[in-house]
């Protein structure tokens, strides 16, 4: 009888089992680990977020790729290279309050929630920011508060933020959301014009004064403006 419980034990374990865990262990070791990230609380979120549940159903197979996937509405999911540097450059901490712009999918709030304080985050297209709320819902994370509007106004109820993490390229650094950054605190922002490549720029903010510092060429679905995207 004991080995009977022990062995249903063990086919129950097994069927409960995520079944992408060894996929995120190998996407941590050979995607983010070897091109340098070693923020040990990025790598355990990184392993710990359900990236599949982020994507379309028929592409959670290939979720843990090398690359950005559509979540629909012309947006992507960032590449998970990238997710996890642009979360380690603002050395995330366990009492941070951030702001993201651009919840997208929620994968990215998702992945700081499980490092710092709370997440506040902000979405343009109503659809993603609905869907994204309920998901994150359902997997429980109580620290994230995505709201529907324009990013560009940052959200000054809740500001000073630790750190902004911006997933939509800008044409420039939007003024508010560098005044509702603390005093030492960092922001990560893609940059460009809409012809010219991106550069993924760290901005600080020490004694009020900023300081701007490239990082890498990037590219990332453009950063609109609550007008034209009410044109649509
Ligand atoms: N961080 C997301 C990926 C973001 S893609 C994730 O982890 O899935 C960039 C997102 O920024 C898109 O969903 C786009 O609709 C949104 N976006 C673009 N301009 C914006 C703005 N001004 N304010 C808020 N969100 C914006």
């Amino acid at each position: 009888m004991p080995a009977l419980s022990l062995l249903l034990f063990w086919i129950i374990r097994f069927l409960c089992q995520d079944p992408y865990v060894a996929e995120r262990e190998k996407m941590v070791r050979e995607q983010i680990r070897a091109r340098g990230v070693h923020d040990e609380a990025t790598l355990r979120a990184m392993r710990e977020v359900p990236r599949h549940l982020f994507v379309p159903e028929s592409l959670q197979p290939v979720a843990y790729g090398d690359y950005p996937l559509p979540i629909g509405q012309g947006q992507t999911i960032s590449q998970p290279y990238i997710v996890a540097y642009m979360t380690a450059v603002v050395e995330p901490q366990a009492n941070f309050r951030v702001l993201e712009i651009g919840t997208g999918s929620g994968y990215q709030a998702a992945v700081l929630a499980e490092i710092v304080d709370s997440v506040y985050t902000i979405e343009i297209v109503k659809e993603l920011a609905e869907s994204a709320g309920e998901r994150l819902q359902r997997l429980q994370y109580r620290n994230i508060v995505v709201k529907y509007g324009d990013g560009y106004a940052g959200w000054r109820e809740h500001a000073p933020f630790d750190a902004i993490i911006v997933t939509a390229g800008a044409e420039e650094i939007p003024p508010p959301l560098f005044e509702q950054l603390r005093e030492g605190g960092k922001m990560v922002i893609p940059v460009g014009s809409v012809h010219t490549a991106q550069s993924l720029l760290l901005v600080t903010k020490k004694n009020g004064k900023m300081t701007k510092t490239n990082l890498m060429p990037v590219r990332f679905v453009p950063f609109t403006r609550e007008k034209e995207s009410k044109n649509e």
